[in-house]
Order: structure tokens, then C-alpha cells, then sequence
């Protein structure tokens, strides 16, 4: 299967990155099937995306009629069936390993053979995913950031048994809805998780031991390390339960990540300072 073979795009979950996912496939071209498990679900799932497109239009990103196109591309279902006719399906459903291992067995059961099974998860193995279908080849992990429509970035996480060619097609695809990738071994929390949820940790903490008040916290952050939201803040708009439940899989996986790296003492002791001393992680010519 290449990109030209995929017209519809299944989203399952119509929670904050689902509907979010349906809507740029659905800008991009591509028919949606939004589904979740109940009718109120889908429909506060649609009504986001319904406002989200207003908004586009009122900025003048989008035109009227190409947001009226790209709602009449989306259709909101509680059932299952519905997305027989999906090639390619993106899972956004909690980030409970049990609940996405039940949704692929019966996603896997659902859709033809040759369709693909995407995961949004933040933290979760890939490769535990896929192992409850039959199909792992055609599992892969497809982490958009939060909110989808303005975020440029997708995370391409390959499973173990993850086929390369549906690895190239999920870039492929990532790229057609606008994202610039970057790919990443089907390691807790991959690159973005592994690295942001310390930081989010530390934040939290730093405030519950009251080393500065919340918003000097994130305004520190902000300002000292040129993010637009510092860490108390950015875990609100990612939502507190999905950065605990990523939290907990990251403690279980890696333990205790806090100590200074081996490597960065190495590196200081070699003098390798970064910019300053023109080499560090990276080398400087001037
Ligand atoms: P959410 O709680 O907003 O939405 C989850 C949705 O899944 C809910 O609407 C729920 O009803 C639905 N759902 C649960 N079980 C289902 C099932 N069996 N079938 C269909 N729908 C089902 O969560 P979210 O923030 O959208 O996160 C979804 C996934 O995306 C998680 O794996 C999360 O880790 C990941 N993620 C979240 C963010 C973020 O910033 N929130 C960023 C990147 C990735």
C-alpha cells in the first residue's frame, strides 16, 4: 500500500487529540471516520472540530467553503463497522495499555488485512500494542503533539516487528496533513515524552516544595528557556490524568532518571563544554 491508496482515515477516540486528528486529515483531503464510545462523545468531539474550523476562518487560514468541506469529510460513529473502509486508522483512545490492546484486537478483527494501525500514544510500547493483533508489521506508533491543528510536529515510533514500509508510509502520510517528522525506536516515552515529562515532574515539584510561586515557574521557564509554556502550564493544556498515566509508565519502565548523566560528567571532564569550547553533543566551527 502507498499513500495514493489511502482515501479514508479512520480516528479512534474523539477526545482532545482525536478530534484534533480528524480534523487536519479531513483539511487535508482525506474522508474521516471519527468514532468513540458513545454518542455524546462524538459529538462533543465534532462540535470541537466544528469550532476549531470557525476559528480557522475567522484568522483567515482557512476559507469558508474549505471549512464546510472538511466537516462534510468527517463522519462521527459509535460503531466499530464504520470503519471497514478505512486503510489507515490512528488510535487516540486513553493511554491505558489494557484499553488500546482491547481496541487493536478489535480493530484488527474489523479492517482488512492490509490496513494500517496507528497509535497516538505518548508512552506506551508499540510493540506490546501490535502483539494484540495479528497484523504487528502493520502496527505503528504516531505521536501528534497537542493541539494538532497547530503543532508541525509528529513522532514516528517504530515497533519491533513494524514493517519499514509502513514506517515510510506514516512519515509519508504525516507529511501530506502538514507535520514534519522525526523518528524514534520503540523506547519508553520515546524522544518528546522521555525528555518532556521529567521536566514537567520537576516543575510540579518545584512548586509543591515551594521554590517559587506557579507562575514565576512558568515564566522562569518561558523566559529562561525560550518555550512558549512553562511546565505547570503546559501540563494543564496537555491534561493532568494523561501526564500521570504517562508519568507511571515511565517510572515502571526507567526508573529513577534524575541523576546527572554518565555522559554529560564525561564530557565536562574532557573539556567538551558545548558551544563554548566549540564541541559538546554537537561540534561548532566558529
Ligand atoms: P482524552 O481523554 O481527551 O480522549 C480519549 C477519548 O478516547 C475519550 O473521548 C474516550 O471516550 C475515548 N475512548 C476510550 N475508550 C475508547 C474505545 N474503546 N473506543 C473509542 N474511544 C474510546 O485523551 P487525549 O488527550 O485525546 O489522549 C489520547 C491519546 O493521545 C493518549 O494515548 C495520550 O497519551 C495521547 N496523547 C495525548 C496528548 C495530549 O496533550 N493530551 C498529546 C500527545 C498524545
Amino acid at each position: 500500500m502507498d499513500l495514493t491508496d489511502i482515501d479514508t482515515i479512520g480516528v479512534v477516540g474523539a477526545g482532545t487529540m482525536g478530534h484534533g486528528i480528524a480534523q487536519v486529515a479531513a483539511i487535508s483531503g482525506y474522508d474521516v471516520v471519527l468514532r468513540d464510545i458513545g454518542r455524546e462523545l462524538v459529538d462533543d468531539g465534532l462540535a470541537a472540530i466544528d469550532d476549531s474550523l470557525s476559528r480557522f476562518v475567522e484568522k483567515g487560514d482557512l476559507s469558508d467553503e474549505e471549512a464546510d468541506a472538511a466537516r462534510e469529510r468527517i463522519g462521527g460513529t459509535t460503531d466499530l463497522d464504520d470503519l471497514t473502509e478505512c486503510q489507515f486508522v490512528v488510535e487516540a483512545v486513553v493511554e491505558k495499555l489494557g484499553v488500546k490492546e482491547d481496541v487493536f484486537a478489535d480493530l484488527d478483527d474489523t479492517l482488512p488485512a492490509e490496513a494500517v494501525l496507528a497509535t497516538n500514544t505518548s508512552t506506551l510500547s508499540i510493540t506490546s500494542i501490535a502483539s494484540a493483533t495479528d497484523r504487528p508489521d502493520r502496527v505503528v506508533g504516531l505521536h501528534f503533539m497537542n493541539p494538532v491543528p497547530l503543532m508541525e510536529g509528529v513522532e514516528v515510533v517504530v515497533g519491533e516487528h513494524t514493517d519499514p514500509a509502513v514506517v515510510d508510509l506514516a512519515h509519508e502520510l504525516a507529511a501530506d496533513l502538514g507535520k514534519t517528522t522525526w523518528e524514534a525506536d520503540d523506547k519508553p516515552g520515546f524522544v518528546s515524552n522521555r525528555i518532556l515529562m521529567p521536566w514537567l515532574a520537576e516543575g510540579i515539584r518545584a512548586f509543591d516544595e515551594g521554590v517559587a510561586t506557579k507562575d514565576d515557574i512558568d515564566r522562569g521557564m518561558k523566559l529562561g528557556t525560550n518555550v512558549p509554556m512553562g511546565p505547570l502550564e503546559l501540563a494543564d493544556h496537555i491534561g493532568l490524568d494523561i501526564c500521570l498515566d504517562a508519568m507511571e509508565t515511565l517510572h515502571t519502565e526507567l526508573g529513577d532518571r534524575y541523576q546527572p548523566p554518565y555522559l554529560l560528567k564525561r564530557k565536562v571532564e574532557a573539556g567538551d563544554l558545548g558551544k563554548k569550547s566549540g564541541r559538546g553533543f554537537y561540534e561548532y566551527e566558529d
